[in-house]
C-alpha cells in the first residue's frame, strides 16, 4: 500500500493543528507537529528545549538542523502515513524535507499540501483570545472556553498564553508566515498537489471540508 503524506499550510491560530489531529486520529496516520515537538522539549527541560525556548518566545524559527533533526527521528516510526503541522516553515526546510521524502518515499508514496486560509485580521483576534494548558490542550476564551475559569477542564493545571501569542509577537509570526509561505505554496500549486480550505468556518465543517477533499483524491 503506498503512503500517504499530508503537509498543513495556514498562518499562526488558522486552526491547522487542530484538523491535522483531527486527521490523525481518523486514519491513524502520525502527526508531526514541529511546534509541539519543541514544547515537548522545553517542558521536559531538555537541552534541545532550552535553546528552542529562546526562539519560540520571540516568535523567531528554532535553526533548521535542529528542527530537521527532530522530523527526521519522528519520521522514522513505522505508518502508513503523516501529517506535517508547521514544517516545512521556510524554503530551506522544504528543500531538505523533499530530500528525505527523496531518500524514504516509493514512487507509489502520494504527498498533498492543504493550504488552511485565514485573514490577518481573524488570526490576530484568536491568538489573543487563546489559552492553553501544559497537558497540551487549547482554548479560545470566546469560542471554547474552559468550564472554570482559568484553568484546565482536564486536568485542572492552571491555563497560560503562550509566550509567542502576545501581539508584538503575533506580528511576527504572521510576517514570517507570509514571507515563506507564499514560495512552498506556489511550490505544490506548480505540483498541483495543493488543496486549499476556507479556514474561517467551523472547526467541524473545515475538517469535513478536509475528508471530502481527501476522498475525492482516494488518499483515505
Ligand atoms: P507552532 O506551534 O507551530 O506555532 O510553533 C511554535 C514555535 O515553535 C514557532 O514560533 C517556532 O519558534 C518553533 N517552530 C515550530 N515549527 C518550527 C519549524 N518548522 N522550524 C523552526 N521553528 C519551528
Amino acid at each position: 500500500m503506498s503512503k500517504k503524506i499530508i503537509i498543513f499550510f495556514g498562518p499562526p491560530g488558522s486552526g491547522k493543528g487542530t484538523q491535522a489531529g483531527m486527521l490523525a486520529r481518523i486514519t491513524d496516520w502520525k502527526k508531526i507537529s514541529t511546534g509541539d515537538l519543541f514544547r515537548a522539549e522545553i517542558l521536559a527541560g531538555t537541552k534541545i528545549g532550552k535553546v528552542a525556548d529562546k526562539y519560540t518566545k520571540v516568535g523567531k524559527l528554532v535553526p533548521d538542523k535542529i528542527t530537521l533533526n527532530l522530523v527526521e527521528k519522528s519520521l522514522k516510526q513505522k505508518a502508513l502515513g503523516f501529517i506535517f503541522d508547521g514544517f516545512p516553515r521556510n524554503r530551506q526546510q522544504l528543500k531538505d524535507l523533499l530530500v528525505i521524502f527523496k531518500k524514504a518515499l516509493k514512487k507509489n508514496d502520494q504527498i498533498y499540501a492543504i493550504e488552511v486560509a485565514v485573514s490577518d485580521k481573524e488570526v490576530k483576534q484568536r491568538l489573543s483570545q487563546r489559552r492553553m494548558c501544559a497537558c497540551g490542550k487549547v482554548y479560545h476564551l470566546v469560542y471554547n472556553p474552559p468550564i472554570n475559569g482559568g484553568v484546565c477542564d482536564i486536568c485542572g493545571a492552571k491555563l497560560f498564553i503562550r509566550n509567542d501569542d502576545k501581539p508584538k509577537v503575533i506580528a511576527h509570526r504572521l510576517k514570517l508566515y507570509h514571507d515563506e509561505s507564499k514560495y512552498m505554496l506556489g511550490y505544490w500549486q506548480k505540483q498541483n498537489k495543493l488543496i486549499k480550505i476556507g479556514g474561517e468556518q467551523s472547526i467541524k465543517k473545515i475538517h469535513e471540508e478536509i475528508m471530502e477533499k481527501l476522498k475525492g483524491l482516494k488518499l483515505i
